[in-house]
């Protein structure tokens, strides 16, 4: 591989003005610095040699003459103290032959004149002006070695200086041969140099190399990673020292990136599977599979939109089933989810392939027929929910059975808005619900108005609570003889705005909207309160009926307040009672029974309400600690119209007594009815026959004429 092929020298680059030389590779850089090294070394060598030996060679030269003339001088004495010495100058001065760099070997009398010239083999330069100089200039130059212009002049004076006999002159040629002896020199020492500087440049190159070209590897195999973002490739081997430690550390580095990509590739996966199953959740019930409240409102967004614009009309059905919860809190909520699914699945069957179908919540579901058929067609269709739903269903071994209530809207009814269309479907399933469930109702406007209603109750019940808008009348019980039992706190609602609300209507909307057990607490304190104030007045003990509602049962703090209020007000142990109606008791068994567990260890009694109104089976009396039976008005109402009803009435007597319950009737509001209830063993009774609800005052005064 040529250096120079792989590199790029380009002098200062301006690109990088820490780096000198545009060079790609730490390579080439090291080689072209060695070579730049080794070059000026070897060159400042070489010119150290020529110095040295031009300085050896001038001393040489200088002792050589110094020695000659010297000599020569000693000769010329015998010489030139002879008579006839001319002959044998000449003849002396020509033994100086043999040396090659003299130029002129000339010898004076004391007085400087000539006496002989001897032209050496050198002889005389050009124009050579040493001559004359010398002749010029010799008295001055005194005894010695001088150069001169190149030359190498001796003078030297012949005898002994008292009887001199006169001067030799010697001029040396001294440039000539030392520029001759470096040449020499040059071509001895210039072919092993650069024979040398080749190897060096070599050995250089290769352990370059060697030790350098893994790194050029390492770069270019990082380059690749990079390019291909495959951390399982093989790191290529080889390299020392640090190359190898810094090949360690990136196969090291790579090992723990592949790990990290491969965890994060996994966390990506699952992130892409979240998203999936997020995107899922948030648009559909993951328990029925069908859309869910949120893409229902964006699909009927859509529709309306198309509707308005085509100038058509759609249609939306509100599907609440009744009794589910009865299921669920019966059967358990496994078998609930399943009748969840499989009412699904039959209104899906039921309702046109292009209508969609969405669980809006809990046991809600929502319809949306795109093109509104027409009125028959509509009632139809919703005659088929109500029937098709009424169906039973087999769960495990279970023959569960549920109805459905139905509301409808249509833009017929309003130019409404996605949130008004489900709003009135809603209103118009409610006034099913409360004509009697399993059945269907068109919205009509007259409906928004109860609706409304129902709105401005739940909404102002906060601050009746808070503006004290509330009281507690008080309906007492007696006994046969007409001893008094007790009463029952019934709360009592006159507001500021909606006038006087009637418990039968506003309860069962704070029950919906989540108020009522704020209520309860209010009636329990106040009750209490009242409790104290009439203990005060009358010495008689006497026993006061508080209502629950089903809410209250699930409020497992309420324990807690009652306790509280019971110390607070001092109510001594067997004073309250606590009415809950069947239903709430039954349909919510188990929290029912914790729930009155406590009551009764606090020394409280418990009334089932409303008895005989809703369940088919008695056997739960068994189970459940209950002190006392309140006959529902209704079978009240009916005594004396049949046989039959009165046969009802005295079995319920019968069966609380075998229980070992006290019964109660309520709701009497006849002679014949108490004579009756009388006659078979009725316990108390409760109604308009005896006393109205009544005012603390009122109640406090009646309390004190006994
Ligand atoms: P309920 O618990 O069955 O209370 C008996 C209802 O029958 C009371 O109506 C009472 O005034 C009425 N009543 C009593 N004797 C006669 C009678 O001879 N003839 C007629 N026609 N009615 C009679 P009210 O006070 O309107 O209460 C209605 C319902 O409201 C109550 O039925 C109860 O379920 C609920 N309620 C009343 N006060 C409270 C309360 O403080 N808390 C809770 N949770 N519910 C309450
Ligand atoms: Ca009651
Ligand atoms: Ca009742």
């Amino acid at each position: 591989m040529s250096v120079v092929g792989a590199t790029r020298v380009k002098g200062l680059s301006c690109g990088n003005p820490q780096v000198p030389f545009d060079v790609k590779s730490i390579r080439t850089a090291v080689v072209i610095l060695s070579l730049l090294f080794l070059t000026a070394v070897a060159v400042s060598v070489f010119l150290l040699s020529l110095r040295e030996h031009k300085e050896l060679y001038s001393r040489y030269v200088q002792s050589d003459l110094r020695a000659l003339s010297e000599n020569m001088s000693n000769d010329l004495v015998d010489i030139l103290n002879q008579q006839d010495s001319a002959f044998e100058l000449k003849r002396y001065l020509l033994s100086l032959d043999p040396y090659k760099n003299i130029r002129i070997a000339a010898v004076y009398d004391p007085d400087w004149n000539q006496l002989d010239l001897y032209h050496g083999q050198a002889g005389l330069r050009e124009g050579d002006a040493v001559l004359a100089v010398v002749s010029r200039s010799l008295q001055s130059l005194g005894e010695g070695i001088h150069p001169v212009e190149g030359d190498l002049v001796a003078v030297r004076s012949i005898g002994d200086p008292a009887y001199r006999l006169g001067y030799l002159v010697i001029i040396d040629d001294f440039e000539g041969p030392i520029a001759a002896s470096t040449q020499k020199l040059i071509t001895r020492l210039l072919p092993p140099i650069t024979l040398i500087m080749i190897l060096l440049a070599a050995a250089f190159y290769l352990l370059g190399n060697k030790w350098l070209a893994p790194l050029t590897r390492l770069s270019d195999f990082v380059e690749e990673v990079s390019r291909t973002k495959n951390y399982a490739l093989q790191i290529p081997h080889g390299g020392r020292f640090e190359v190898q430690r810094l090949s360690n550390n990136i196969h090291a580095m790579m090992r723990v990136i592949q790990e990290e990509t491969e965890v994060n590739r996994e966390y990506v996966a699952l992130l892409e599977e979240r998203k999936a199953d997020t995107e899922y959740l948030a648009n559909y019930d993951s328990l029925t599979g069908l859309s869910n409240r949120n893409r229902f409102m964006t699909l009927l967004a859509h529709a309306l939109e198309h509707v308005e614009s085509n100038n058509q009309h759609l249609a939306v059905m509100y599907v609440d089933l009744d009794g589910f919860k009865l299921v669920n809190d019966s059967l358990g909520h496994e078998v609930g989810d399943k009748l969840l699914e499989m009412v699904a699945q039959r209104l899906v069957s039921i309702v046109p392939d292009e209508a969609t179908v969405s669980r809006h919540g809990g046991d809600e579901f929502l319809v949306l027929l795109r093109e509104c058929p027409p009125r028959a067609k509509l009632e139809q269709l919703a005659d088929l929910v109500v029937i098709g739903l009424m169906q039973k269903y087999v769960i495990n071994t279970w023959e569960v059975r549920v109805s459905a209530s139905v509301g409808i809207a249509t833009t017929f009814d309003s130019d409404a808005d996605t949130r008004d269309l489900i709003r009135n479907a809603d209103v118009a399933m409610y006034t099913a619900k409360s004509l009697g469930k399993s059945r269907y109702s068109f919205f009509n406007s007259t409906m928004m108005d109860n609706y409304q209603r129902r709105v401005d109750i739940a909404n102002s019940i906060d601050t009746a609570l808070a503006e004290n808008e509330f009281s507690v009348y008080y309906q007492e019980k007696v006994k046969p003889d007409g001893t008094r039992v007790g009463a029952e706190a019934l709360v009592r609602w006159t507001s500021k705005t909606l006038g006087f609300v009637s418990p039968a209507e506003f309860i069962p909307i704070a029950e919906h909207s989540g108020k009522v057990s704020d209520i309860t607490q209010w009636v329990i304190e106040r009750v209490c309160s009242d409790c104290r104030h009439v203990f005060s007045h009358v010495p008689q003990p006497f026993q006061v009926s508080i209502n629950l509602s089903a809410h209250d049962l699930k409020k497992y703090h309420l324990i807690g307040f009652i306790k509280g209020a019971f110390i607070k007000h001092e109510i001594p142990r067997g004073l309250i009672e606590f009415e809950v109606t069947e239903h709430a008791y039954l349909d919510n068994l188990d929290v029912a029974n914790r729930f009155f567990d406590d009551i009764t260890a606090m020394g409280c009694r418990v009334a089932l309400d409303d008895f005989g109104t809703g369940y088919s089976s008695l056997s739960y009396l068994t189970k459940i600690p209950i002190d006392l039976i309140k006959i529902d008005k209704q079978f009240v109402d009916n005594i004396g119209r049949s046989e039959r009803d009165d046969a009802l009435v005295i079995t319920i007597i019968e069966m609380a007594r075998r229980l070992g319950m006290e019964l109660c009737a309520e709701g009497v509001e006849t002679v014949e009815q108490r004579q009756f209830l009388t006659r078979h063993g009725c316990d108390i009774f409760q109604g308009y026959l005896f006393h109205k609800p009544m005012k603390l005052t009122d109640y406090t005064s009646l309390l004190k004429q006994e």
